[in-house]
């Protein structure tokens, strides 16, 4: 009688799971399990929102497991320890696991892969679980990776996306202690986001189907319109693998409708980034194309920021959002990103290390990558590109509900007002109680331009 481990990591889902299913079809049984890695548990990557969302997701694949006759094993501790320890008391000779992108991610499999060995058993890892199109696929002649997102899009839209694994009706499972999945306070102290999502296969293909249902049509129009909140907000599901990026391209492009095209292209950033940080893994912390920046350093205007009382109300918004709910629209990502690296001049590191803090989607080649593309430090060739705020907000929150929504400070203030409330006479600005703007937009565009124009930079 054979006997696989499934050892699942960010796939944490039963439908369309190559890697699950391929364990199902070469084995008798399987133990599926999950490894509360202490390495992870440890780092700066643990915080609330993920912790909460991530014991959501594992209760979710559990009950799922248990439908189908077998339960999710948990341990907690080192990976490799831990997989090896669990694979010899139910003498499993292969343990299947999904390809992953980050340095870390990628070592941990190595070593994993070389205990198994030396322990004579083997490690199957499976590309397509993660990605649609995987890194190293897509190349450029003599290159490891692509460089820019326009020719990468033209080449994975041409590619034939795989069918879907088909989704086990039982799942045979070597007995074995289960262990508890601990509640998320045990993972992480700190409380969670109050409007936080909830985690899980379950809510992700409820969203799935909905989203799919009503809004997809209107995507392309209506996906910058902040207030709209128009767009799909599948990221901590296709984060965790609670979704498979694969199923959501074919249900999309089975919609048929408008707004398909423009939505699969955003999945296609995913696989853009991931495919950078595999070839690049130390971009997680060192500029992708250096601009000699020297940043310039003021904790109280980092502050600031982070706490959204900069004075610039489509800023406060999104930073609010993102206390508020562990999730902010991509739009104000821009934007609050733009301003901290490119009005503030202040390192993207530092910004970057705030979105890890909060974002539930928070993911390590999505989050960097984005940041040094805003940064100018990243893949967009443009990269002294900078945003007037203002208008930005006018463009995509026109008549400032966004802005009122989270900052309730400017909830009464007239429209022509709501995105340059430092424009109202000085006493009624005073009675708002919201701060006045941190800097001069354009004394800031000349400070970018002069620090990123000098010769030996
Ligand atoms: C500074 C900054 C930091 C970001 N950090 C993250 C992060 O940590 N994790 C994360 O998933 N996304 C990140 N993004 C990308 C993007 O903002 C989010 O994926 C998107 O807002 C999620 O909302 P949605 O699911 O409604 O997206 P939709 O517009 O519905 O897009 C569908 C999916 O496509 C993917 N996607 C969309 N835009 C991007 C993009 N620019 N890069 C990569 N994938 C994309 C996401 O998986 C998303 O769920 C960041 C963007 C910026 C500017």
């Amino acid at each position: 009688m054979s006997v696989a481990v499934v050892l699942f990591t960010r796939d944490l889902r039963v439908h369309d799971n190559p890697t699950l299913s391929a364990a199902l079809s070469s084995s008798d049984t399987v133990v599926p399990l999950f490894v509360l890695d202490e390495a992870i548990l440890g780092g700066f990557f643990n915080r609330p929102n993920r912790a909460r969302f991530l014991v959501d997701a594992l209760r979710d694949l559990d009950t799922s497991l248990r439908e189908r006759g077998a339960r999710l094993v948990i341990r907690r501790g080192d990976v490799v320890d831990e997989v090896v320890g669990v694979a010899r008391e139910v003498g499993a000779d292969v343990v299947h696991m999904s390809a992953d992108a980050s340095g870390y991610a990628r070592r941990r499999q190595a070593a994993l892969a070389a205990r198994l060995e030396a322990d004579n058993r083997s490690l199957e890892t499976h590309d397509e679980t993660l990605f649609v199109v995987p890194p190293g696929v897509i190349t450029p002649g003599g290159g490891d990776h692509m460089a820019v997102f326009t020719p990468f899009h033209r080449r994975w839209e041409k590619r034939p996306v795989r069918d879907l694994a088909p989704t086990p009706r039982r799942v045979p499972m070597s007995a074995l202690p289960a262990g508890r999945i601990p509640a998320a306070d045990l993972l992480c102290r700190g409380a969670a986001s109050p409007d936080l999502a909830s985690g899980g296969e379950a809510p992700a293909r409820e969203r799935l189907s909905t989203w799919l249902a009503a809004d997809i049509a209107t995507y392309d129009d209506a996906r910058d319109a902040v207030a709209d909140d128009a767009t799909s907000r599948l990221s901590p599901y296709l984060h965790f693998g609670c979704l498979s990026p694969v199923e959501v391209v074919h249900r999309a492009r089975r919609q048929g409708r408008p707004g398909a095209d423009a939505f699969v292209r955003q999945l296609a950033w995913r696989d853009f980034h991931a495919q950078v940080l595999a070839a690049r893994p130390d971009a997680t912390h060192r500029d992708y194309r250096s601009r000699g920046d020297r940043w310039h350093r003021s904790h109280e205007e980092l502050e600031a920021w982070r706490e959204g009382r900069t004075g610039f109300p489509i800023v406060d918004a999104g930073m609010r959002q993102l206390a508020r709910e562990g999730w902010m629209h991509n739009r104000t990502r821009l934007i609050t990103a733009h301003f901290l690296t490119k009005t503030l001049y202040i390192d993207w590191r530092l910004g970057a290390a705030h979105f890890i803090d909060l974002l539930v989607d928070g993911d390590v080649a999505n989050n960097t990558m984005n940041w040094q593309w805003c940064a100018g430090t990243g893949t967009d060739s443009r990269f002294n590109r900078s945003y007037n705020v203002t208008t930005q907000a006018r463009r995509h929150d026109p008549r400032g509900i966004y802005v009122r929504r989270y900052v309730p400070e400017l909830a009464d203030v007239d429209d022509a007002y709501v995105h340059e409330p430092w424009l109202l006479p000085e006493e009624q600005r005073q009675a708002l109680g919201y701060p006045p703007p941190l800097v001069d937009q354009d004394e800031a565009r000349d400070r970018l331009r002069r620090a990123r124009a000098k010769p030996d930079r």
